[in-house]
């Protein structure tokens, strides 16, 4: 095996050198760009900030079913998709989901986790057995207080005694002022830009937010067990409206003065 060095000093001409070494700098660079994924992403995207939308359940897991037989995993996939298409080039976003598939909840937080995302963003829709229930509620993880044995307007999509609080890790608490400060922005840009349905905000020790090492928000965006709410769930210009708020929401919190 000839020696590397060999070829430097002896085959390679003085003057041809440093363009030599110019050349090998090169090669190495892009093996190693081409062995490592993270670098070769950040080349691409460069400073731009990493959202991830949670598009809620999928697969055999349906989610809350309206009365005309809408499923919550379909409209959480379609919002998600809106809001990411809304955010635009602007931002690098991911979808923890992208088609009708099962995640378990420790792997949808592992995403954003793992991207290093700016922001987590779950997106789920209400279900109740009470047909009135209606409303856009925005979540953010607070801690379970010896109080909190029910969580007030929390339909059993954001709790249930499987949730063991005791299993829960606390990465999240580091975050909660930021994430509560999202959800009051998500708050109060779609009450700007909805009339027809009021958005309420409340802290919630939710499994999917309490793993999350960004600032973190899960919406339920309306109840799909109200008849009424189903429809407008199902038209495409008024989810299309409800991602224009919830990107605009999450453009303000991004820019530069909020961070
Ligand atoms: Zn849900």
């Amino acid at each position: 095996m000839i020696h590397l060095s060999f070829i430097f000093n002896i085959i390679i001409p003085n003057q041809m050198k440093p363009l030599f070494a110019l050349i090998i700098c090169l090669l190495m660079s892009i093996c190693f760009i081409a062995t490592n994924g993270n670098a070769e992403l950040d080349l691409f995207y460069g400073e731009k900030k990493i959202i991830v939308l949670d598009p809620g359940h999928g697969g055999h897991d349906k989610g809350a079913r309206g009365a005309d037989g809408t499923f919550e995993k379909t409209i959480t996939l379609n919002l998600a998709k809106m809001i990411a298409d809304e955010l635009g080039s602007k931002y690098r976003t991911s979808l923890t989901r992208t088609d009708d598939y099962l995640l378990s909840i420790p792997d949808r937080t592992a995403v954003a986790n793992h991207m290093g995302a700016d922001l987590f963003v779950s997106i789920h829709v209400g279900g109740s057995f009470l047909h009135k229930a209606s409303g856009i509620t925005v979540y953010y993880f607070k801690e379970m207080s010896d109080t909190d044995i029910t969580f007030n307007g929390a339909t059993s999509e954001t709790y249930s005694p499987d949730n063991d609080p005791t299993t829960w890790d606390d990465i999240q608490k580091r975050h909660i002022t930021r994430s509560r400060a999202l959800a009051k922005l998500t708050q109060t840009h779609i009450n700007d830009m909805i009339k027809h349905m009021e958005t309420g905000i409340e802290g919630v020790p939710l499994v999917v937010l309490s793993g999350a090492d960004m600032p973190a928000i899960l919406i339920e965006i309306g109840y799909i067990s109200n008849p009424g709410e189903e429809k407008k769930l199902c038209d495409t210009q008024i989810l299309s409206e409800f991602a224009k708020a919830i990107s605009k929401a999450i453009d303000i919190f991004l820019s530069e003065k909020n961070q």
